[in-house]
């Protein structure tokens, strides 16, 4: 499941903010997770209750935005919207070579105390 090495690494870096600032606790984390980055929100949520044990995110909120596909679709010259890994524009069902947005898996901010 490599929601729990995405876990694992979005904790590191809220860590490291957390000690950077000289603070005990980390109060919330929100990361932007893309639709199109082929990621499992519950699973995601599911291991960051289990990882968070023991770290200074223990009693954290994970706020997560949902970040919907959106791609450029040269045959009708507009951007689109993508719901699918296979990028295919809903108005003439060609492929859509650019993917604008969607991808992302970040983190946005870290709120510590
Ligand atoms: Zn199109």
């Amino acid at each position: 499941m490599h929601e729990m090495s995405i876990v694992a690494s979005v904790l590191n870096i809220a860590e490291k903010e957390a000690r950077s600032a000289d603070a005990q606790v980390i109060r919330t984390i929100e990361i932007e997770v893309g639709q199109l980055a082929g990621v499992e929100i519950p699973a995601l949520e599911f291991g960051f209750e289990v990882a968070r044990r023991g770290t200074l995110a223990g009693e954290a909120e994970l706020i997560i935005h949902d970040i919907p596909g959106l791609g450029h679709c040269r045959e009708c010259n507009k951007n689109v919207a993508i719901d699918s890994y296979i990028p295919i524009c809903p108005t003439c069902g060609e492929l859509v070579p650019e993917v604008l947005q969607g991808k992302e898996l970040r983190v946005r901010s870290i709120i510590v105390d």
